[in-house]
C-alpha cells in the first residue's frame, strides 16, 4: 500500500480503525490534513536532545493514546491546532534549522507519519541536522519501518506494564506488548546511540513517567527493560516530572506527585542494568515547567 493510501483505510497505529481519513477521522480525532500546535525551539527535553540551542520541536495535534494525565490534552483531545499543508511543514523543518536546532523533534507524530515522509522528502537534501521521533510508544513495527532512512533518533515511552493500567489511563489493553516490539525495532534502525558534543546524533532514548501509586509498574518495566537490551544498546530517561493535570485530578490514586521513594526505588533498579541514561531532579515537577503549547506562533 502506498503512503497516501494508507489513510483511506488508516492502520497506522495499534488502535488500526481502518478510518477513511479522507472523509471522517479515527481514534486519534484528526482527518487527512496535518495539523499542528506550535512549533519552536525547545529546552525541556532530555540534555542531549536540547543541547544548548534547543530542540526544534513541532507540535502535531491529536493522539492515539488520549492518557488521562496528559499534559498536551488541549492538543491532543481537545482540537487545539491549525492545518498546514505537506510544503509549509518542510519550510517549518527548514526554519527550525536555520534558527540553529539541533535537532527536528517530531512530537507526537504517529497519526502524521505518511504526511511527515512526504514533508521530509521535500527538504531531505536540505537538512543536515538528526530527525527525532517523539511518541507515546504505541507504534506498529509496520509503521516504524516507512521512517528507516528518515529518522535518525527514536525517543519513545514505555508508560505500563500492566494492561489494566492501560485501559484505565489510555483505553489501549496491549499497549506494553506494542511499546516493547517498538523499541526493539526503533533501536534496530537507529543503532546504538552516538553523542557528539553533548548532543545525540543516533540513537534510542526510551522514556518512562513514573506515575503514583505504580512503582512496582515502574520497576517491572525497567527489568523487561533490562533483558531486552545491552546497557548501550539504548538511553533510559526516567521522569519524575509527573503532575496530576486533566482527568488524572479526579483519579484519587493519581491525584498526587510521586514521592521520592516511589521515584528512587525505580532509579536503584535501573542502576543494576548499568544503563546510560537520565533522572530528574523532582523539584523540577513543578506547573510552570508544563508548557503551552497550543498558541499559533506567528507565521
Ligand atoms: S492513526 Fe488514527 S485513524 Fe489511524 S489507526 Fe490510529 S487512531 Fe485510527
Amino acid at each position: 500500500m502506498e503512503s497516501g493510501d494508507i489513510l483511506t483505510c488508516c492502520t497506522l497505529c495499534p488502535r488500526q480503525c481502518k478510518a477513511d481519513r479522507t472523509k471522517s477521522k479515527g481514534f486519534c480525532g484528526e482527518g487527512k490534513n496535518i495539523r499542528i500546535a506550535a512549533y519552536k525551539l525547545h529546552m525541556w527535553e532530555e540534555p542531549v536532545i536540547s543541547g544548548q540551542n534547543g530542540s526544534g520541536a513541532v507540535f502535531f495535534s491529536g493522539c492515539v493514546l488520549r492518557c488521562v494525565f496528559c499534559q498536551n490534552h488541549e492538543i491532543s483531545t481537545e482540537k487545539k491546532g491549525y492545518v498546514i499543508t505537506v510544503q509549509r511543514l518542510s519550510e517549518i523543518f527548514l526554519e527550525l534549522q536555520s534558527k540553529g536546532a539541533h535537532n527536528i523533534n517530531l512530537v507526537n507524530p504517529t497519526h502524521f507519519v505518511p504526511q511527515i515522509i512526504s514533508a521530509l522528502d521535500l527538504v531531505k537534501d536540505k537538512l543536515d541536522i538528526p530527525i527525532v521521533y517523539n511518541s507515546g510508544g504505541y507504534e506498529r513495527v509496520e509503521t516504524l519501518e516507512r521512517l528507516k532512512n528518515y529518522v535518525d533518533i527514536f525517543l519513545p515511552d514505555i508508560k505500563y506494564f500492566d494492561s489494566a493500567l492501560a485501559v484505565k489511563y489510555s483505553n489501549a489493553p496491549d499497549y506494553f506488548n506494542y511499546a516493547m516490539s517498538a523499541v526493539k525495532k526503533m533501536a534496530e534502525i537507529t543503532g546504538k546511540p552516538v553523542i557528539e558534543n553533548g548532543v545525540l546524533k543516533k540513537g534510542t532514548v526510551i522514556r518512562h513517567l513514573v506515575l503514583p501509586n505504580c512503582r512496582h509498574d515502574s520497576i517491572e518495566i525497567v527489568r523487561r527493560i533490562g533483558k531486552a537490551f545491552k546497557s548501550d544498546d539504548i538511553l533510559l530517561s526516567l521522569m519524575s516530572q509527573y503532575m496530576p493535570v486533566y482527568k488524572a485530578k479526579s483519579i484519587k490514586e493519581l491525584n498526587r506527585r510521586i514521592s521520592t521513594f516511589e521515584y528512587e526505588s525505580v532509579v536503584q533498579e535501573a542502576s543494576m542494568y548499568g544503563f546510560d541514561g537520565f533522572i530528574q531532579e523532582r523539584s523540577s515537577a513543578v506547573e510552570e515547567y508544563v508548557p503551552k503549547f497550543y498558541d499559533r506562533p506567528k507565521e
